[in-house]
C-alpha cells in the first residue's frame, strides 16, 4: 500500500492526528551514493543519523522510509521514555565491577541525554519528567513478585534513588487504582507525545543535512548497495532499523518476532475527573497485569492506556486497527478494571503497533566492519528510551570510536550468531506465543475473580514458564 494511501496521517494514531502541519516527505530521485544509508525511520533510525551526522558532519548520509518517518512503533506507542532497558538484568548480570558500573550509568543517561538534545535542537515532544508507578499490585500475588523484581535491580547495584517500593497508602495518594496493594516508583520515566518527537528528529536530521526519503520501501539488502522501489543507494555502510518489520527484508528475517499492542485514549479528563485518579505529577502507570498495561496522562489531559498485544501467523506486521472492535474492548475493561471511575468516560481513539521481541533477548547493537552491515533494536515493546540508546551505541561502533558505550554488553562487532539467531520456522512461533497468551489470560482472570489460591499460583508459575520458554 503506497503513500499517500488509506493510512494518512490521523488514522496512524492520536499523536500523528494531533501533528500540526504534517505531510510526506518526498521519495528517493533515483540512483544515489552516500557513505550511510540507513533504512527505517523510527527512533532508532532517526537517532543514529542524529548521532553520526553530528559527531562527523562531513558524512553524507540517507535516510529511507518505506511509509512516513514515525509510521511504526514510534509513532504510535504509550509515550514511556524510560532510561531502563527491557532485557537489562540478562546484560548487566552477565558483568560485573566498573565495567556492570559503566552501563548501569550509561542507561541511567538516557533521559538527562534526551532532554539535553531536545533543549539544544528545540524538539517539542510533551517531554515532562514524572516518574513512573511500575507495575502496581492489585492482587497478593502480585506483590511477592514485584518485590522480587526490585531485589533484582539492587543486585544489579540500582539504589533507592533509582527504584522504591510504595506501599498500600503510599500508592493510593498518587493513584487511586482499584484495590491498590503497592508499586515500584522510579524517577527515571518521562512522558512524551511520540509522534511529536519522531517527526521532530526527522525535520532536525534534514536541517544537520541528512536526506529523508519517504515513500521509498527498501527491498534488498546487497553487498555495498541497498535496492528500493524509487532507484539503488549505493553505499559502504548499511544500517537496518526496522524493528517489527523485519520480516520485509530478508537480511533480517525471523529476527525478531513482530508482535502487535493496542492503545486507547479516552476524551480530555476535566479537572475534577484527575483528582478521582491521582496522577497529579503526570507519572505513567502501569499495573501488575500479566497482559501488560501500560498508561500516560497526555498533555492534553486524556488518559492513554495500552495492554499487550497479539501475533500473526507468519509474522506479519500490522499497521491498520480498524475492525478490532472486540480486542479493544477487552482493553477497555482492563482500564476499567483499574480505574472503574472512567466508566461513563468516552474513548475517543483506538488504534495499535508492531513492536519486536529478538529471538536473542536483549536489545542491542550491532555493526561488522567487514561488510559494512548494521542493525540495532531488539527492544521488547521498550524502545522509546532504549533506541537513544542503542543509536549512540552503533554511531560510535560505525565510526570505531573507542568509547564507553562501545565496550557495553548491548555493543557487537561483527555479527554474533548468538546476537543475531532467528526465531524457530512456523508453526512453532505462532504455537508459542498462542500458548502463552492463553495462560496469561488465564492468569489474569483467575486473579480478576479471586479464583482459588492455588490456581492463581499456579496458573502464574505456567505462564512466568511458557514466557521464560518463548524468551
Ligand atoms: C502500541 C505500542 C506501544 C508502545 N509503548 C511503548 C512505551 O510506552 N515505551 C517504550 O519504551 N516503548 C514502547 N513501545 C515500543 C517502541 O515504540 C518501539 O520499541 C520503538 O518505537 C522502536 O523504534 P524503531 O525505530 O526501532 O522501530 P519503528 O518505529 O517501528 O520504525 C521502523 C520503521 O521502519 C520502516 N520500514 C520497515 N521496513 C522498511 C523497508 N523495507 N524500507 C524502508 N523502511 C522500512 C517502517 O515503516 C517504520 O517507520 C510501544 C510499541 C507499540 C507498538
Amino acid at each position: 500500500m503506497n503513500w499517500p494511501g488509506r493510512e494518512r496521517f490521523p488514522d496512524i494514531s492520536l499523536w500523528m492526528e494531533a501533528l500540526p502541519r504534517a505531510a510526506p516527505r518526498a521519495p528517493l530521485p533515483g540512483d544515489r551514493r552516500y557513505d550511510v544509508a540507513i533504512v527505517g525511520g523510527g527512533y532508532t533510525g532517526l537517532w543514529t543519523a542524529y548521532y553520526l551526522k553530528t559527531l562527523q558532519p562531513d558524512l553524507a548520509l540517507c535516510v529511507l522510509e518505506a511509509r512516513v518517518c514515525g509510521f511504526g512503533a514510534s509513532g504510535r506507542n504509550g509515550g514511556w521514555l524510560m532510561a531502563a532497558l527491557e532485557g537489562e538484568r540478562a546484560l548487566l548480570g552477565g558483568i560485573d565491577g566498573e565495567r556492570r558500573r559503566q552501563a548501569r550509568e550509561a542507561i541511567l543517561g538516557i533521559l538527562p541525554e534526551v532532554a539535553r538534545v531536545l533543549d539544544r535542537e528545540g524538539l517539542e515532544c510533551d517531554f515532562h519528567r514524572g516518574g513512573g508507578l511500575f507495575a502496581a499490585a492489585r492482587y497478593p500475588e502480585q506483590l511477592a513478585a514485584q518485590r522480587a523484581e526490585l531485589a533484582a535491580r539492587q543486585v544489579l547495584g540500582y539504589g533507592e534513588a533509582d527504584y522504591r517500593w510504595l506501599d498500600a497508602d503510599a500508592l493510593a495518594a498518587r493513584l487511586r487504582i482499584r484495590r491498590p496493594l503497592g508499586a515500584v516508583y522510579t524517577p527515571h520515566i518521562a512522558r512524551i507525545q511520540p509522534a511529536r518527537l519522531a517527526r521532530g528528529l526527522a525535520d532536525c536530521v534534514t536541517r544537520l543535512g541528512v536526506d529523508v526519503y519517504e515513500q521509498t520501501r527498501v527491498t534488498a539488502c546487497e553487498p555495498g548497495a541497498l535496492v528500493t522501489d524509487q532507484g539503488r543507494v549505493v553505499a559502504p555502510v548499511r544500517l537496518m532499523a526496522v524493528e517489527g518489520f523485519s520480516e520485509g527484508l530478508a537480511a533480517q528475517r525471523r529476527h525478531v518476532l513482530p508482535v502487535q499492542s493496542r492503545v486507547l485514549a479516552t476524551e480530555p479528563l476535566d479537572e475534577a475527573r484527575w483528582r478521582e485518579i491521582g496522577l497529579a505529577r503526570r507519572e505513567v502507570f502501569s499495573d501488575a497485569s500479566p497482559l501488560i498495561t501500560y498508561a500516560q496522562r497526555s498533555a492534553d489531559d486524556r488518559l492513554v492506556f495500552g495492554s499487550r498485544g497479539s501475533y500473526r501467523f507468519g509474522g506479519r506486521s500490522r499497521s491498520d486497527f480498524r475492525g478490532d472492535g472486540a480486542a479493544f474492548a477487552a482493553i477497555r475493561r482492563l482500564m476499567l478494571a483499574c480505574l472503574p471511575q472512567l466508566a461513563d468516560v468516552d474513548v475517543t481513539h483506538c488504534w495499535g503497533g508492531t513492536l519486536g521481541i529478538p529471538r536473542g533477548g536483549c536489545p542491542h547493537a550491532v555493526y561488522d566492519p567487514a561488510s559494512g552491515f548494521g542493525t540495532a533494536g531488539g527492544y521488547l515493546g521498550e524502545g522509546v528510551g532504549a533506541s537513544n540508546l542503542m543509536a549512540r551505541t552503533l554511531a560510535d561502533l560505525v565510526l570505531e570510536r573507542d568509547s564507553a558505550l562501545a565496550a557495553t554488553p548491548w555493543a557487537h562487532r561483527g555479527l554474533p550468531r548468538q546476537v543475531l539467531r532467528r526465531w524457530e520456522p512456523e508453526p512453532l512461533r505462532w504455537l508459542a506465543y498462542k500458548a502463552t497468551d492463553w495462560a496469561l489470560g488465564l492468569e489474569e482472570a483467575a486473579c480478576a475473580r479471586a479464583g482459588p489460591r492455588w490456581q492463581r499460583r499456579l496458573l502464574g508459575r505456567a505462564s512466568g514458564l511458557l514466557a521464560a520458554l518463548r524468551g
